[in-house]
């Protein structure tokens, strides 16, 4: 398999097409102004998951009523993206789906790629999902119509037993699904590079423990000897290693963040200012948009508690322009997180966690 040669014949289609070289123009042309516009739009089509992993808030969706973005919204949102007006001042480089929940549980994920695709062809799709429920059906459609451009997943144990205890799900079933995709991938020639990424049992019960003084929230019923964890990681590297064969795969070890621990944790005295916002560059040009069109500000406000907006009666201009994105940036950068609320009132629980005993 030359993945160099397919990896240059897409690069050179990409380049090619007129859709791509006007969203490069459009970058181009606003390089060095001081507000880029947005680059980036994450979807949380669905914030239903068939896993439940436990580094995962409980009360992740929040009271929300509608749990599925309709196709009227996605079109509406999609239409203004594509929009001169709003090309003005946005390039829109990524769409990411997945956000919040898993993309394969909605019954119009197929239909909402194929919109994305066509109505912004110059962007690259990136999709984050378990696997579980990204289907042999829904992989061969995904693959042979390129509805996919970058694949992030959480593999999180290599054995039945250290894949159940982080994520309560079969291994089975999503590395048969994985392992389908890689093969379709090979026989299509799709550059469709994947990143595996590693939390594991031992990481995150270690970063909780001695980053929160916690035991997770998840398995507060689970009796723990924190001292005989095992660190599995090196079997995760391994097992993948070599099965993932292009050139741009990863395997990564993801560090704990305590974002399912806020409930838990007292923020009583908590001093501000030792903590920083490790989103906010990320809030400044990129819009995370819920099943019921909310505007929220952050991927690790599971409740999505930080409003910015609706995009289902607002335009997302709007809301970019809008003062309460730009009192929140303020506050964000200015440490103010008891005067913003909600999530950043624990923003203890936004930074990585050390899986090392202090001192
Ligand atoms: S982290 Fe992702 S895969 Fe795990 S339960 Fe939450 S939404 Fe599902
Ligand atoms: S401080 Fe607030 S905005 Fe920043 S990462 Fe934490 S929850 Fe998100």
């Amino acid at each position: 398999m030359n993945w160099k040669l397919v990896h240059t014949l897409n690069r050179i289609s990409r380049y090619l097409s007129p859709a791509s070289f006007s969203n490069e123009l459009h970058r181009a042309l606003r390089r060095g102004k001081k507000d880029g516009g947005l680059t980036n739009i994450n979807f949380s089509f669905t914030n239903l998951c068939s896993v439940d992993c436990i580094f995962c808030p409980q009360d992740r969706g929040g009271s929300k009523k509608i749990r599925s973005m309709s196709k009227q919204l996605l079109e509406k949102i999609l239409n203004e993206c594509s929009s001169a007006a709003f090309k003005k001042h946005h390039s829109i480089q990524v769409i990411s789906v997945g956000e919040n929940g898993d993309i394969f549980l909605h019954k119009e994920c197929i239909d909402f790629l194929r919109m994305i695709r066509k109505k912004m062809p110059g962007a690259k799709i990136q999709c984050y999902t378990n696997f579980r429920m990204f289907t042999t059906d829904k992989i061969d459609i995904v693959l042979k119509e390129k509805l996919l451009d970058f694949i992030g997943c959480n593999i999180d144990g290599v054995t039945p037993q250290s894949y159940r205890m982080v994520k309560r799900a079969d291994f089975d079933v999503v590395t048969k699904h994985l392992f389908y995709f890689l093969k379709k991938r090979r026989e299509l020639w799709r550059d469709v590079p994947i990143h595996v990424s590693g939390l594991t049992f031992h990481d995150y019960i270690k970063g909780i423990y001695y980053g929160l003084g916690a035991m997770p929230l998840k398995l507060k019923e689970t009796p723990i000897d924190i001292n005989s964890l095992v660190d599995d990681f090196p079997d995760i590297h391994a097992f993948f290693r070599s099965r993932l064969d292009h050139p741009k795969d990863k395997i990564m070890r993801s560090s704990p963040i305590g974002w399912a621990e806020r409930n838990q944790v007292d923020i009583r005295g908590l001093d501000y200012s030792k903590y920083f916002c490790p989103q906010v560059d990320r809030f400044q040009k990129e819009a995370f948009i819920s099943p019921d069109g909310t505007w929220y500000a952050c991927c690790w406000d599971g409740k999505n508690e930080l409003v910015l907006g609706n995009v289902t009666a607002q335009s997302l201009n709007d809301i970019y322009f809008g003062q309460r994105r730009k009192d929140l940036i303020l506050a964000l950068k200015q440490k103010k997180f008891s005067e913003v609320g909600g999530p950043c009132l624990s923003v203890n629980c936004c930074q990585k966690l050390s899986i090392e005993k202090k001192g």
